[in-house]
């Protein structure tokens, strides 16, 4: 089996599995050897029922203290029993298994293996999994790799599917040069591929991990240096500095912090360069990246030319959009919007007008660079959260236009030698300082007997002007009913709250066009309490509102709950963000208190390295969205360094001649790349 055939060609997978493969992205045999364990379960040694906490997953051996009990409620049938072993007792429940009622019996040892969950106050062991202590040991001490799924397909399933794929593979020798594998201490490729998905133990997986996470970054800096190559051009643009845009910067209602300034000045210094800008603007949120993008983006339109404003969400894209026509429209600028949510005809409208010329300023996801659109005369192109953004569409940037200048904007709080290498290909701006004005967020732990409190400060904040966020975590399928849903959560806050207060929900399954409306209401003021998932975690601007309450705090991760954060603390009024823990736990809390003590990016980047692995499943990587699969920035910043290194002391003629003799390490790069050809 080679790795580009059909994942269809696998045996087992069937039409039905082939398409729930494709929802998540995995097309070929070599995307599904690339979709990594989320988790492994480590089956652990039998545990004494005394030693048994909540959230475990435990095996526990013992008899029954008497005849297993069903009980009916509603469609739902539940057999409970009761374990002893000798340090006590564990009630153990099954759920619509009546058929085990006949099979349990009063004086056999069994051995159970589930989830300690509290229900009602006491702890219990739920729809455990029953084994013969054969089947047992033969586990225990093991890994089981979890995989992210799609509903239709099971966790057996992609293991089973993950497992023909390795033994059957026939393409996946080596592809690393020799003396770069030997020097780094790296595993075989397949070696590390098969011990990445069938660890024996933690030590393995380390090792394969480290194998991976090396490929992705080494391949990732010597894209940088194909990119570097081809970018750095000449440019046609040259953008001279006019004296308008001075007029306008004197006419906003603050003054550029000093951070903003020099930045600007870098900017404008590169674009009148005669060579093709590529520089990275870094800032923690609210630093005020915003402003120095739109006056580059007018000095760009006075002398003549085009520019373009890209943001990761249509959200985020219509809010630049509102913004910017009510800034620069009053001086004649004519700005458009260009995303996916637009009817067939609107975006062909919309295409007629940037290949005339007659806008200026085109804003847009990143449906700006994918729909093949002609601008007429594009000079500059700025993204926005940059580090939602991959490596492939960078690339396609460089390809657009002409030779036009790029901007990236990113809000990520990296070192800044870390920057350095996965920038590799840009210059780089940082503003470190926030305007100066501006209060600090103050923030507070807290579990759900403060709710009302909470509420009730909401309510002052609010009858005086201000508005206010409410973040519920995104809702797993599979999780549901646990979960804080957004509709059903806004319902209840309507009970609570006065009839005046104007509330509303904001969800990922909204239509974009939904979301926009919503968004801009709220932006305008009118609605006062938006209860909204994770979507808005990206950018958004309404300095008016002052407070922001997180449902579940301790699910997210601490770089997402900053970002969410920055949603407030962006005018002149002071404001406060309340982190609400569902589930106490002493981890959870420590974490939390990083925030609470801190508004600091940085800070809050480093703590949370310090305390991540610790936990009992550990995970490949953090949830959210980035731009490497297995590789963590903070986390793997050594082998970043290192593959940053390998991949720079090779010489240019090394790299082609790398590229030619190396056939697997070019198609790996290609793959990377995506179109591009070397
Ligand atoms: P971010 O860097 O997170 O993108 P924004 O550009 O959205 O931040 O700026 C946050 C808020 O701060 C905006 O409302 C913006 O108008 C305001 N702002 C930007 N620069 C300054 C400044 N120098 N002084 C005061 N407020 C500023
Ligand atoms: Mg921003």
């Amino acid at each position: 089996m080679k790795s580009e055939q059909s994942v269809r060609d696998i045996k087992g997978v069937g039409e039905k599995a082939e398409q729930c493969y494709h929802k998540m992205n995995i097309y070929t045999v070599a995307d599904l050897l690339e979709h990594y364990p989320r988790a492994y379960d480590e089956w652990k040694p039998i545990q004494p029922i005394d030693g048994v906490e909540e959230g475990m997953t435990v095996a526990v051996e013992g008899t029954l203290r008497e005849r297993p009990q069903m009980k009916s409620k509603g469609r739902l049938k539940i057999l409970t029993v009761t374990l002893l072993d000798g340090s006590g007792a564990l009630p153990v429940t099954w759920f619509n298994m009546p058929f085990l009622r006949n099979r349990l019996k009063m004086g056999v040892r069994y051995i159970l293996r589930g989830k300690i969950e509290r229900r009602g106050g006491q702890l219990q062991l739920q729809q455990p999994n029953i084994y013969t202590r054969e089947e047992f040991y033969r586990q225990v001490g093991k890994l089981q790799p979890i995989y992210p799924l799609t509903s239709g397909l099971s966790n057996k399933a992609v293991t089973k599917a993950l497992a023909l794929a390795l033994k059957e593979g026939e393409d996946l020798q080596e592809y690393l040069p020799a003396d770069i594998r030997k020097r780094q201490k790296l595993l075989p490729y397949k070696k590390a591929l098969q011990q990445i998905h069938f660890p024996v133990n933690r030590e393995e997986m380390m090792a394969a991990r480290r194998r991976l996470v090396f490929d992705e970054l080494f391949l990732y800096s010597l894209a940088l240096a194909y990119i570097k190559k081809a970018g750095r051009i000449e440019s046609r643009y040259v953008v001279e500095e006019k004296e308008e845009a001075q007029r306008f910067q004197s006419g906003l209602p603050f003054v550029l912090t000093d951070a903003q300034k020099k930045a600007y000045r870098e900017i404008m210094d590169d674009m009148k360069s005669g060579y093709a800008m590529n520089r990275l603007v870094q800032g923690d949120v609210g630093s005020g990246k915003t402003i120095v993008a739109v006056l580059a983006l007018y000095q760009t339109v006075l002398n003549g030319a085009q520019g373009a404003f890209m943001a990761p969400t249509e959200v985020l894209a219509t809010q630049h959009y509102h913004s910017l026509c009510e800034m620069l429209e009053p001086r004649g600028v004519r700005v458009g919007l260009l995303t996916g949510a637009l009817t067939a005809k609107e975006k062909r409208e919309a295409k007629e007008r940037i290949a005339l010329g007659m806008w200026d300023i085109v804003i847009g996801t990143h449906a700006i660079i994918q729909d093949n659109v002609v601008f007429s005369k594009l000079a500059l192109v700025i993204t926005d959260e940059q580090h939602r953004f991959g490596v492939k569409q960078r690339e396609s940037l460089y390809q657009k236009g002409k030779e036009p200048h790029v901007l990236a904007m990113s809000a990520t709080p990296i070192p800044r030698t870390l920057a350095l290498i996965l920038y590799g290909d840009m210059d780089l701006s940082v503003i470190g300082e926030r305007p100066a004005e501006r209060l600090p967020i103050k923030n507070c732990v807290v579990n759900t007997g403060y709710r009302p409190n909470a509420y009730q400060f909401m309510k002052n904040q609010i009858e005086q002007g201000h508005q206010v966020y409410i973040i519920c975590p995104m809702v797993e399928e599979k999780e549901e009913s646990e979960l804080e849903n957004v509709t059903i959560y806004s319902e209840e806050l309507r009970q609570i709250f006065p009839f005046s207060v104007r509330i509303q929900a904001l969800h990922g399954k909204m239509k974009p066009a939904e979301k926009e409306a919503v968004m801009q209401s709220f932006s305008q003021g009118d609605i006062d309490i938006l209860v909204s998932t994770t979507v808005i975690e990206v950018g958004i601007d309404v300095p008016n509102a002052t407070v922001m309450m997180i449902e579940n705090a301790e699910r997210f991760g601490l770089a997402q709950l900053h970002q969410l954060r920055g949603r407030v603390g962006r005018g002149a009024s002071q404001s406060y963000c309340i982190f609400m823990v569902g589930e106490e736990s002493k981890d959870s809390r420590e974490r939390l208190d990083v925030l609470a003590n801190s508004n600091d990016g940085f800070y809050i980047a480093r703590e949370d390295l310090k305390m991540r692995g610790q936990g009992e499943l550990f995970g490949l990587r953090q949830s959210g969205e980035q731009i490497f699969v297995l590789a963590d920035i903070f986390e793997d910043a050594d082998i970043l360094q290192a593959a940053g290194e390998e991949a720079k002391s090779l010489t240019e003629d090394e790299i082609v001649l790398l590229y030619k003799k190396n056939r697997r390490l070019k198609k790996r790069i290609e793959y990377y790349l995506g179109q591009v050809t070397l």
